[in-house]
């Protein structure tokens, strides 16, 4: 009597986790053909400014050659290639979503969707001032205390409402985010722009721009108010740079 309840529960218990570590196989061997992949385009990045247009196809031919039928629908969305993030230039990002689709000896499965991220470094060289990244910082995010500075003009550095800044262009990363708020310049072209290049928009302004357009004289950027001083800026007197 008892083995008739237990065993079907028994075996159902073995196949979930028989499942789970077919998943976890298959998820571990995505990640590290990501990584591995995302490695070669942070070693290119310093060669070669243009995003890599091949990146996702060798991605996708190899996560399809590694794990066979056992994952669909690869796709890479958010691809950002070399803009600035909290002050640090070159940052990589991207997510990966596919499906895993592993089949077992049961009627009850479905495709597990899964979703990777991933933000990184672009190689840069030794020329570079600041630290690398640490891997804690990648994991998570951290508290920011973002100002707001002239990268070019050095000097003080601003809150986000201070005067000094707000009538000024500012440095942002090109994405469907901006094209939804903002229409393209009808004098620089902005329209050519690609996701993940520098464009230039004023607070209250309605388009955004290139950095040719001759109404982007000076822009500000954000960056981590620790970076803003590391890099020799002072607060400023008007706004306290808080
Ligand atoms: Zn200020
Ligand atoms: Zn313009």
């Amino acid at each position: 009597m008892e083995a008739a309840i237990f065993l079907p529960i028994f075996i159902i218990g073995v196949l979930t986790f028989a499942y789970l570590i077919k998943f976890m196989a298959v998820q571990e061997s995505v990640f590290h053909s990501l990584t591995d992949e995302a490695r070669v385009l942070s070693a290119e990045a310093g060669l070669n400014p243009l995003a890599s247009p091949l990146f996702e196809l060798k991605l996708k031919d190899r996560v399809y050659d590694e794990n066979g039928n056992h994952i669909s629908e690869v796709e890479l969305a958010q691809f950002g290639y070399r803009f600035p993030f909290h002050g640090m230039e070159d940052m990589i990002s991207m997510d990966l979503n596919y499906d895993v689709n592993i089949k077992l000896p049961v009627p009850f499965y479905k495709k597990l969707p899964v979703s990777e991220s991933l933000l990184f470094r672009g190689f840069v060289g030794a020329e570079e001032q600041m630290d690398p990244l640490a891997f804690e910082e990648m994991e998570k995010e951290k508290k920011s205390n973002l100002v707001w500075i002239f990268p070019r003009a050095g000097g003080r550095y601003h809150s986000e409402n201070c005067i000094y800044i707000t009538s000024e262009p500012r440095q942002m990363t090109m994405s469907d985010q901006i094209r939804r708020k903002y229409e393209p310049c009808s004098i620089c072209g902005s329209h050519d722009l690609s996701d993940g290049s520098l464009t230039y928009c004023f607070k209250t302004g309605e388009s955004y721009h290139t950095g040719n357009c001759p109404i982007v004289d000076k822009y500000v950027i954000s960056i981590e108010k620790e970076e803003a001083v590391k890099r020799g800026y002072t607060a400023c007197s008007k706004c306290g740079g808080e």
